[in-house]
């Protein structure tokens, strides 16, 4: 340990063989070695320093629901960005929030500005980082229509990213599986009636309320196919709704959400992901991606 992380664990926001399970959606995950909480950028950057110069491997988690660590835990330092300081701006039609943000709080924060454009991300239980660096979306709707640029750090260096260069596409970015920590962003939105934009936000949550399940999860576990087929509809089709392994069990609401049924391993959660793609392929011909990621110790 260095001496900020030694500061961070006097200050309560460093911990050792912290259990991930308490950091994700899903309440699934073995140890990870350091789980940090860094309040300031220079902070942050200390870290990553650290963790260059010892060779020890990092990764950067928001809100932790889309992924899934091993049960085996992660040998290394998670750095989580939800408590990083950052004062949020609004201006005309932009809004500028850090990368620890909650989906939910930028889009309410966009409602009483009367910016129009984030309706759909307000339900989804992420942060701004981890939108971005999946391109999350919902009701034909993605983040990269509507960031227009990003502050990150990498390769030692703070970098604005202009959103045409973040390589975007169907939960996607440029910043998936890299090194580079997203630090804030600033999103371009159109102005409207707070009316509009509020029943915009209202039908939206009561579609997820109606369609997608109560128990712990991590949101869609497939993509879309490359012809278009919602993975759901495939895997209701094979028959598979209800099916359970261990604790881990595909919804009756909703047949691409796996839920935490009580108990459930990371183990359980991959044994029916596998199965769900080999039962889906004897019946389509169809070898579905995940959406979410498995955190690979
Ligand atoms: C009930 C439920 C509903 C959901 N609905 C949707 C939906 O409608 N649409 C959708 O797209 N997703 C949905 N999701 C999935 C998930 O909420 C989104 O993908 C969300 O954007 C992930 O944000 P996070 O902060 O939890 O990211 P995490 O899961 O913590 O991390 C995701 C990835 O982002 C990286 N990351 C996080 N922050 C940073 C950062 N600051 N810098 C660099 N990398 C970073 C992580 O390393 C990881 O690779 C849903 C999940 C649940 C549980």
């Amino acid at each position: 340990m260095n001496s900020t992380l030694k500061n961070l664990k006097a200050e309560g926001r460093c911990f050792l063989d912290e259990p991930l399970a308490n950091h994700t959606t899903w309440g699934v995950g073995g140890k990870a070695k350091i789980f940090v909480i860094p309040k300031t950028l220079e902070q942050l950057i200390e870290i990553v320093a650290f963790c260059d110069e010892q060779n020890i491997k990092f990764k950067t988690i928001g809100f932790g629901s889309n992924l899934l660590f091993l049960d085996s835990g992660f040998d290394g330092i998670v750095i989580s960005t939800k408590n990083l300081d950052h004062e949020n701006s609004v201006r005309d039609n932009s809004i500028v929030v850090g990368a620890g943000e909650s989906l939910t709080r930028l889009s309410r924060l966009a409602l009483n500005n009367g910016l129009t454009g984030l309706e759909w991300a307000c339900g989804i239980p992420g942060t701004v980082g981890g939108a971005i660096t999946q391109n999350a979306g919902a009701f034909g709707m993605d983040i990269s229509k509507v960031l227009s640029k990003v502050l990150v750090y990498e390769n030692r260096q703070l970098l604005t990213i202009k959103a045409t260069d973040c390589e975007f596409s169907y939960r996607f970015s440029r910043f998936l599986n890299s090194k580079s920590l997203i630090l804030d962003a600033c999103f371009t939105l159109k102005q409207d009636s707070k009316i509009n934009i509020k029943e915009k936000m209202q039908l939206f949550s009561s579609r997820r309320l109606q369609t997608q399940p109560f128990e712990r999860s991590a949101g869609s576990v497939f993509k879309m196919t490359k012809e278009g087929a919602p993975a759901g509809y495939l895997i209701e089709e094979a028959g598979l709704k209800g099916k359970q392994i261990g604790g881990a069990k595909i919804s009756e609401k909703h047949a691409n959400f796996i839920v935490n049924n009580g108990g459930a391993s990371a183990v359980d959660i991959i044994n029916l992901i596998n199965l769900i793609r080999e039962e889906v392929f004897k019946k389509f011909n169809v070898w579905l991606e995940t959406e979410i990621e498995i955190v690979e110790d």
